[in-house]
């Protein structure tokens, strides 16, 4: 099958993060600080991710700042003429680091955020003193001048922080917010009870973006990723399975999602074996669900199959047991009633928080 070139690359430099959010999209089964890929073979990957097309590396974990080499691998990335975008909880970005940074050629970073009070972010990411550290480092990522997108994760406990989010991204300067209601993959599976919002909530989070995306156009830019288990249809999972970006995990293993390793029957291929270009063009895992000749019914006759391609595999996988179903969120699928009988699975009970085994 043929297949257009990547545009982004997300490297997951290590799965180590000193932060244990219950909605980390790390797989449960996360890769160990001694199976990382060293300095020079991610270098080599950068090169061939520029050579196969790629325009942007996300640089990201865990947390990428545990890697003692964030720096070089920075510099490498740019002299492979890629643009890098950091993704990173602050912890552990010093100002000797941020220095080294900027002069590494960091063209943005994206700092995400638990919430808006310490005790509310301390508590959603199991790291007392977290939030201070996080405004302090936003301080000085603002201070110099490094342009900076504020990634605020947000669900049942700090939806109605939303107004608060949005002022804090504005006080800290933020060129961008990520409105980003968690997606169930990774760990918010087993949080999924504790985390999923309201009805009410998902309304108000829409009108208000759309209301504070017209108030503060061309002062900051808004993304936003709805909470989708109250859609009526999925979203396009990665603008389409092996159409647009792919994910190397730590230990070098090529995805085409960050969730793909949920699918047991594919195996996935790694950058110390093969080329990355005949891994994305080649390798059976990419072209196992390209395109829309594989969709089953209702996909195969539905005039959405080009916008959302059936939506996500890991979704379908892990809701209906089936990675080649309609995404269950689908009105349409015959497996819909998964996704309502967990909109009345609401629970109070303590967060599952993600842990290194
Ligand atoms: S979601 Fe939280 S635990 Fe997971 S990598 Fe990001 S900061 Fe670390
Ligand atoms: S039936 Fe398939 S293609 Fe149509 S909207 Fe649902 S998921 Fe998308």
């Amino acid at each position: 099958m043929s297949a257009p070139p990547p545009i982004a690359m997300l490297a997951e430099l290590t799965h180590r993060c000193p932060l244990s959010c219950p909605y980390c999209s790390n797989p449960l089964e996360m890769v160990r600080a001694k199976e990382e890929l060293p300095t020079e073979v991610w270098v080599d990957v950068f090169a061939q991710a520029a050579a196969l097309g790629v325009l942007q590396v996300h640089l990201s974990g865990g947390e990428p700042a545990s890697r003692r080499d964030l720096e070089a691998l920075v510099g490498a990335a740019r002299k492979a003429g890629l643009y890098t975008n950091l993704i990173t909880s602050g912890i552990g970005l010093t100002p000797l680091r941020l220095d080294a940074l900027e002069a590494a050629g960091l063209d943005h970073i994206q700092l995400s955020m638990q919430g808006t009070r310490p005790d509310l972010a301390d508590w959603i990411g199991g790291y007392r003193g977290g939030f201070e550290r996080k405004i302090a480092v936003a301080r000085e990522i603002g201070r110099r001048g490094i342009p900076l997108t504020l990634n605020a994760v947000m669900h049942r406990h700090n939806l109605d922080d939303l107004d608060a989010t949005i002022a804090l991204a504005l006080d800290l300067g933020a060129r961008r917010i990520e409105v980003a209601c968690v997606q169930f993959h990774g760990w918010a599976v087993a949080n999924r009870a504790q985390l999923l919002p309201t009805r009410e909530q998902t309304e108000m989070v829409k009108r208000k973006v759309a209301a504070a995306r017209a108030e503060y156009e061309g002062v900051m830019a808004f993304d936003f990723v709805p909470p989708d288990y109250y859609s009526d249809y999925p979203k396009a999972c990665m603008g389409g399975w092996g159409s647009a970006g792919l994910n190397v995990t730590p230990n070098g293993t090529v995805l085409p999602c960050h969730a793909a390793e949920t699918i047991p029957h594919l195996r996935f291929e790694k950058v110390t074996d093969r080329p990355l270009a005949e891994i994305w063009y080649e390798s059976a895992a990419f072209n196992a669900y390209r395109g829309t000749d594989w969709l089953p019914e209702p996909c195969a006759g539905c005039e959405r199959k080009e916008i959302d391609f059936g939506g996500c595999r890991c979704q379908a996988m892990a809701l209906a047991g089936d990675a080649s179903a309609t995404d269950p969120i689908c009105a349409k699928s015959p497996h819909r009633a998964r996704v309502l009988a967990a909109l009345e699975e609401v629970s109070d009970a303590p967060f599952t928080y993600r842990k290194l085994g």
